[in-house]
């Protein structure tokens, strides 16, 4: 397994060139697209590292599986699916195109419109104790207390958000919230959960707890009830990598999630949970060494699930 990990770094980081990194949140340009990371959990908690996995990098978009977790457990199943749909996407991550086309709701809890929406209905429920909610439940199942909130990673996304706070005033506008939700402040918590720092073995270590329906194999503890492991799995499998979740199925065949940070977790049915990192990302916003050096570890471990 050492060797597989290694070589599947090694391997990978010879297409760092051909990612880009992204720029439509200034700070995020500044990242090094040389820097690449794998991190292994196997089932037995075992733990397996290549390349850079102290480095690190804001979670972005792989925070909205974590903030979909806290909603499934805090609110009615019912508000959840009449706000948020569970619909793949043809269309890119922060479309206002796709919340237009779908009537105000989301598609899905993993591109930009759910998870606001996410934070929406946490909001409606905690108010302003929503604003420490992900970040603590990004820290329990990272089982890393020292985890902080990069502040000009936040405030350089929050500055330049126009495009998220216009998704965010159309799902008023739809009538997905009501009128007295206050858009800027709850798209700001969202920004911040965004902006998260995490580096690659704490994306493993998020990705074996999913893996193994919330039980930590690392530290013996449960994180969440097992009957939400599934969920967060399925919905990773149908929309985690955006618009290219297809093609990733194809060639990949786990459950994932992406953020453009560069990181992904990803995590086998199995009991696996993989963390990988680097900020070169393809055209739909997903690390592509990552990518190669999961599709090098799932084809050697036959984990593809389909
Ligand atoms: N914070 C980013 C945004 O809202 C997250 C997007 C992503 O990682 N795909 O645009």
């Amino acid at each position: 397994m050492k060797d597989l990990i290694k070589g599947a770094y090694e391997e990978g980081i010879k297409f760092a060139d051909e990612g880009v990194v992204a720029d439509y949140i200034p700070e995020l340009a500044k990242e090094d697209k040389s820097k690449a990371g794998v991190v292994l959990i196997n089932k037995d908690g075992d733990i397996f590292e290549a390349g850079e996995v102290e480095k690190t990098f804001s979670i972005q978009s792989i925070v909205k599986v974590v903030a979909y977790l806290v909603a499934l457990e805090e609110i009615d199943p019912e508000r959840i699916s009449e706000a948020i749909g569970v619909k793949p996407t043809a269309l890119p991550f922060n479309s206002v195109l796709d919340v237009e086309l779908g009537g105000g709701k989301p598609r899905n809890p993993y591109v930009n419109a759910g998870a606001m929406a996410v934070t929406g209905l946490l909001y409606e429920k905690f108010g302003d104790d929503t604003l420490d909610l992900v970040l603590n439940k990004v820290r329990d199942l990272a089982d890393r207390d020292s985890i902080e909130v990069s502040e000009s990673i936040y405030e350089s996304e929050r500055d330049t958000a126009f495009n998220n706070r216009a998704i965010f005033y159309m799902m008023v506008a739809r009538g997905v919230f009501n009128e007295d939700m206050p858009v800027d402040k709850v798209a700001n918590m969202y920004f911040r959960n965004c902006s998260i720092l995490v580096n690659a073995k704490d994306l493993a270590r998020i990705s074996s707890v999913i893996a193994n329906d919330g039980l930590d194999v690392v530290s013996g503890k449960r994180k969440f009830d097992e009957k939400y492991g599934r969920t967060l799995r399925t919905v990773m499998a149908m929309c985690g990598m955006y618009d290219n979740s297809g093609e990733f199925a194809l060639k990949v065949g786990l459950p994932a999630k992406s953020g453009v940070g560069g990181g992904i977790i990803s995590a086998s049915p199995e009991g696996i949970g993989i963390g990988t990192y680097c900020p070169g990302l393809d055209e739909a916003g997903n690390s592509l060494v990552g990518q190669k050096m999961l599709e090098i570890i799932t084809d050697e471990l036959d984990l593809y699930i389909y």
